[in-house]
């Protein structure tokens, strides 16, 4: 079955014991256990949960792995992945990673000693000349946040595996249906499911995906000892936007496209960023099945950007993405706030700069409401 199919067809399509079509949300802490002495599947929610259960089985089919693992958030994914690791290791992390992805290797992490460089990953000699012989795993996202870099998931997953590295990839912008990280070769896939995969702005989960079951064992203690596990409620909601998520991603990734276009020719944007523009478009294409829905563009003033973003009716100024509404977001005081202006500067991050998440509405309409805003 192709991933648009498994989205609906999978081992959760029905509740086998009523034949529901959807998973029942079983809210309990903990489970009657009939016989002490007898190994039972479920015992103690935090553990394991039904819902729970399904979503994890769910993921891990979609990203073609053995194991998949949920959290109460993107960052309690990505967290717990990296708990994995010890004092010692060391990690190379793409310099363009989640704001919050970041921050965690950089601070609680640092400060249990786990080292990590940041290194501009669309350069694989860069991946290269950052590996130390304490290094144990790559950390990847493509496209990035929020210029839309590009990585040679293939390049850099060779480079890792010369080495005998764990590849990570945060795989959030781009959702199983379009990039498949394990098929590529990635030991591990992120994902902050608040995103595309719940899709309708409702809720906070993170999802895990592992290759194999060694790697799966490392990440269910964590999962289990550290207990940053989601609600089988927030579980079902997954659920729930998984199913329509073609349908969604479809209408989002053709507004985004579009908007992309548009703003390319409007004499006020000096320039647009989005997979299927630029140099590393081939790239893309040769290990994604679409451009995604994400855009960024700069105007030619800091002072058109701001008004913009006051102007505009049919996108919600805020952080986030991947949801039915169109929301635009303004990096350098959200995603990016933390940063130094310094470090902001050099990377492109600058105060013209807004991102898109394309939604659901006409584009007519957005186009309309965009061209006032940008007046
Ligand atoms: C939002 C996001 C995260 C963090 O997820 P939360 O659910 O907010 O904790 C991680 N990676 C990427 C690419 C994201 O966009």
């Amino acid at each position: 079955m192709k991933t648009a199919t498994k989205l609906i067809h999978n081992a959760h399509a029905i509740d086998p014991v009523t034949g529901a079509l959807n998973t029942p949300i079983t809210m309990t802490s903990t489970f009657a256990q009939k016989d002490i002495f007898a190994d039972q599947e479920f015992d103690y929610a935090r553990s394991g949960n039904p819902t729970r259960k399904a979503l994890e089985e769910t993921i891990a089919l979609l990203e073609g792995g053995a194991k998949g693992y949920a959290f109460s958030s993107g960052m309690a994914a990505t967290s717990s992945v990296l708990g994995i690791f010890s004092a010692g290791d060391h990690i190379v992390a793409a310099e363009d990673i989640y704001g919050g992805s970041y921050r965690i290797l950089n601070s609680f992490y640092k400060r249990f000693g786990l080292e990590h460089t940041a290194i501009d990953a669309s350069d694989l000699d860069a991946i290269r000349k950052a590996i130390k012989p304490n290094t144990k795993a790559i950390f990847l996202e493509t496209p990035s946040n929020p210029l839309l870099k590009i990585t040679d998931l293939k390049g850099a997953i060779a480079i890792a595996k010369e080495r005998d590295l764990f590849t990570i990839v945060d795989n959030t912008f781009m959702t199983p249906l379009l990039q498949r990280p394990i098929a590529l070769g990635a030991d591990i896939v992120v994902h902050s499911a608040t995103k595309f995969l719940g899709g309708h702005s409702d809720l906070v989960l993170g999802l895990a995906v592992s290759a194999n079951e060694a790697i799966g064992r490392r990440i269910y203690q964590v999962q289990n000892g550290f207990g940053a596990t989601p609600s089988p409620f927030d579980c079902f909601l997954t659920l729930r936007g998984i199913k329509t998520l073609r349908a969604r991603l479809a209408v989002e990734q053709d507004n985004a496209q579009k908007l992309a276009l548009w703003f390319q020719k409007h004499g006020d944007v000096e320039r647009v960023y989005y997979p299927a523009i630029g140099d590393a478009a081939a790239l893309h294409k040769s290990q994604a099945d679409g451009f995604g829905a994400v855009l960024s563009f700069k105007t030619k003033t800091t002072d058109r950007a701001l008004s913009f973003l006051k102007k505009v009716r049919l996108a919600a100024c805020a952080v986030s993405l991947g949801g039915v509404e169109t929301i635009a977001s303004y990096p350098v005081k959200m995603s990016h706030a933390a940063m130094p202006p310094s470090e902001r500067e050099r990377r492109g991050i600058s105060e013209n700069l807004i991102r898109v998440s394309a939604g659901l509405e006409d584009i007519d309409d957005l186009i309309d409401d965009f061209d006032k805003a940008l007046q």
